[in-house]
């Protein structure tokens, strides 16, 4: 069992649930980043004490310093402090709850520090999978995964061995817009998109599970964490989100792991693996949750989930691309400047464009980034 965890993320959607595991099982916090939520960071820094707290933007990070005066609570500003949260001495596992490919030099530092990582952040193993987890390996350290998809399959894998694999079946909600024809997705709104069925989420994944690049996303991420070939990664839609992902065995044997859909419990397995501990968290009672029922994404309707697996196909630095370019599709749809549609087109035109480079470096993943952001940026002005 852990002892002490950072926190990188603390004021998100996971980083809140994260806190109310380490708050139920006395886990001691002792870093807290945050980017602009200033009233949130100075209340979580109030109840945790922690060693430090990190602030992405240096005036808000110099505001926080002077309120937070009467405790011995160290401020740092910039991406400084990021790093040094997640390579304080003193903790045994750093959770990566930050949105987006910020995420991934944080991890990377937490790895060369030989910190355990309990991975939220799947942008991090889309874009630099095969760095990250050469990296894990070399330094000894674990990368659990907080997605429930992921901590599902990694449950259903226990006690087993991964050559006896057949595949995955990872399950998608299927999102807001699973019964919405073509004509109607054509003029779906912003708010109509924010409004997820099963799951309350930071906005960024609301919208990628509204256009399914969210399971495209997890593909790619399940290909890193579990090493396995595209071909043995399947997906199903499965609108109650009660089987949170299963592995078929070569035998025809199929492992399922089911719960309520609530993140603090794969969060809480992240953080007490192999082990488990009790909550007063919801507990699964299948009398009243109705029937199960699966089906075949569409990628007609949802074009995002053919383009992540075209992006693994490709390899080398298309799923950065893929990335890169959601990021600022989702971010421009947020802002109102272009349709829900336009998502998806936007991200192929962007990997249409890629001239490719099979075995990247961190440089070469920081360049294609900024190439793809540009493009997108350059290509709706
Ligand atoms: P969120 O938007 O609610 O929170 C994001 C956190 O990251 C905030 O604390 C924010 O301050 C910080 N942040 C944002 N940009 C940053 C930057 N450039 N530098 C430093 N910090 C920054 O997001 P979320 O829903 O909690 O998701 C976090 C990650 O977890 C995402 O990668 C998401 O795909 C993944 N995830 C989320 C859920 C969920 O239920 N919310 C489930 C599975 C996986
Ligand atoms: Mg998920």
């Amino acid at each position: 069992m852990i002892n002490s965890i950072s926190v990188l993320g603390s004021t998100g959607s996971i980083g809140t649930q994260t806190l109310d595991v380490a708050r139920n099982l006395n886990i001691k916090v002792e870093a807290l980043t945050g980017n602009t939520n200033i009233d949130l960071l100075e209340s979580q820094a109030r109840e945790f004490l922690p060693k430090m707290v990190a602030v992405k933007d240096e005036k808000i990070a110099n505001i926080l310093k002077e309120r937070l005066l009467d405790v011995n609570i160290e401020v740092i500003g910039g991406i400084e402090g990021l790093k040094r949260a997640a390579t304080l001495e003193c903790v045994d596992v750093v959770v990566v709850s930050i949105v987006g490919i910020a995420g991934l030099i944080p991890t990377l530092e937490a790895i060369k520090s030989k910190k355990n990582i309990a991975l939220a952040n799947k942008e991090t193993l889309v874009t630099a999978g095969s760095i990250v987890m050469e990296k894990a390996i070399e330094m000894g350290v674990n990368v659990i995964p907080i997605d429930s998809e992921h901590s599902a399959i990694l449950q259903c894998l226990m006690g087993n061995n991964i050559k006896d694999v057949s595949k995955i079946i990872l399950t998608a909600s299927g999102g807001p817009f699973r019964e919405k024809t073509m004509e109607e997705l054509n003029n779906v709104s912003l708010k109509e998109a924010l409004k997820h069925p099963n799951w309350n989420m930071g906005s960024k994944i609301t919208i990628d599970s509204a256009t399914l690049m969210n399971k495209g996303l997890e593909v790619i991420e399940a290909k890193w964490l579990f090493g396995l070939s595209q071909s043995q990664i399947d997906v199903l839609v499965h609108p109650q989100s009660i089987v949170h992902s299963m592995v078929e065995y070569k035998d025809g044997c199929v492992m399922a792991q089911m719960g309520s859909p609530d993140m603090r419990i794969p969060i809480q397995f992240a953080l007490t693996y192999p082990e488990r501990k009790g909550n007063d968290f919801s507990k699964l009672n299948l009398l009243k949750s109705g029937s199960l029922t699966f089906e075949i994404p569409d990628t007609k309707r949802f074009p995002c989930l053919r383009l992540a697996y075209q992006a693994l196909e490709e390899g080398g630095t298309m799923p950065v691309v893929l990335n890169a370019a959601n990021e600022e599709a989702v971010s421009l749809f947020m802002r109102e400047k272009i349709k829900f549609i336009q998502i998806p087109n936007i991200i192929e035109e962007a990997m249409g464009m890629h001239t490719l480079i099979d075995k990247p470096c961190l440089e070469d993943i920081i360049n294609v980034d900024i190439w793809a952001r540009e493009f997108v940026k350059k290509s709706i002005n």
